[in-house]
C-alpha cells in the first residue's frame, strides 16, 4: 500500500517516518510512504502556492492549481484504486472504521493544507475530506501522519504478533480496550498511596481474566468526560 503526502513542509516527516513501526513497515515493503513538496508543482520563479482570499479577510489561501497538478502527477492507478483525501477541520471525523476502510486502496494521496485553508475548488478533485478532530492545527502534516499510521497498523504483517491490533480500542463494537498493567504489582506514590494491580490479573485463571477484560471494555458513552 502506498501513501503519498503533499505538503509544503516535507522535512516535518523525516524523523517520524524513520522510527518504530512505520519504519519497519517501509523496510519490509508492506508500506511505501512518499512525501511530495507542493512547490515542485508551481510554475513561477518564487514557487508560490498561496494567495490572498477573494472577498477579503485575514491570511492566505492555498491555490488550487499546484494541488491539481500534484495530484495528477502522483496518481498512479485508475481512480478506483487510488483515494485522494483532503485533510481539513471541516471534513468528516476520522475513526478506526475509516482507517480499516482505507486499507482496501492501493494508493492513498493525502493533501496537507497550511495557512487559512485551501481553495474550495480542490474539493472537486478529491474523493473525501477528513478531519482528525474538532480542533484546528496549523497544518495537515500531523493529521496526515495520523491517518497513515492508523491505516498502516491494520495492514497484515505491519504489527508483530506481540502488537496485535485485534483487541485494541475501537476494533470491536466501538468499545475501547480494557485497562493494562505491568510490573510492579504494587506501585507506591510519594504520598504513600498504594496502587495495586487487580488481583484477577495475578490469578493465572485465563478464562476469568478474559471475562474481566471483556467487562472492562468501555462503550463510548461510558468513557471519562472532560470537566464541564
Ligand atoms: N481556517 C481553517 C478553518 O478554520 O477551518 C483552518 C486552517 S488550518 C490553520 C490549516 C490546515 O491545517 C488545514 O487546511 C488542514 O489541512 C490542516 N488541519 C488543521 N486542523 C485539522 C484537523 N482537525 N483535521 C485535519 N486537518 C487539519
Amino acid at each position: 500500500m502506498t501513501f503519498d503526502i503533499i505538503t509544503i513542509f516535507p522535512n516535518i516527516f523525516d524523523s517520524y517516518l524513520k522510527e518504530s513501526i512505520l519504519a519497519r513497515a517501509q523496510k519490509n515493503g508492506l508500506v511505501e510512504i512518499n512525501i511530495h513538496n507542493l512547490r515542485d508543482y508551481t510554475s513561477d520563479t518564487h514557487r508560490t502556492v498561496d494567495d490572498s482570499p477573494y472577498g477579503g479577510g485575514v491570511g492566505m489561501v492555498m491555490m488550487a492549481e499546484p494541488l491539481y497538478r500534484a495530484i495528477n502527477d502522483i496518481r498512479a492507478a485508475p481512480r478506483n484504486d487510488t483515494r485522494i483525501i483532503l485533510l481539513t477541520p471541516r471534513g468528516k471525523r476520522f475513526t478506526q472504521r475509516d482507517a480499516q476502510r482505507l486499507t482496501q486502496y492501493d494508493q492513498i494521496i493525502l493533501i496537507a493544507g497550511r495557512y487559512e485553508g485551501i481553495d474550495e475548488r480542490v474539493a472537486e478533485f478529491v474523493d473525501e475530506q477528513i478531519s482528525i478532530g474538532d480542533f484546528v492545527l496549523s497544518g495537515g502534516e500531523l493529521p496526515a501522519l495520523a491517518v497513515v499510521e492508523a491505516a498502516s497498523r491494520l495492514i497484515p504483517g505491519v504489527l508483530g504478533k506481540d502488537e496485535s491490533s485485534r483487541e485494541e480500542s475501537f476494533s470491536d463494537e466501538n468499545s475501547s480496550e480494557y485497562p493494562q498493567y505491568t510490573r510492579p504489582e504494587i506501585f507506591i506514590t510519594d504520598d504513600k498511596k498504594e496502587l495495586k494491580v487487580p488481583e484477577i490479573l495475578l490469578s493465572g485463571n485465563h478464562a476469568e481474566i478474559a471475562k474481566w477484560r471483556k467487562s472492562k471494555r468501555k462503550q463510548p458513552t461510558k468513557r471519562p468526560q472532560p470537566p464541564s
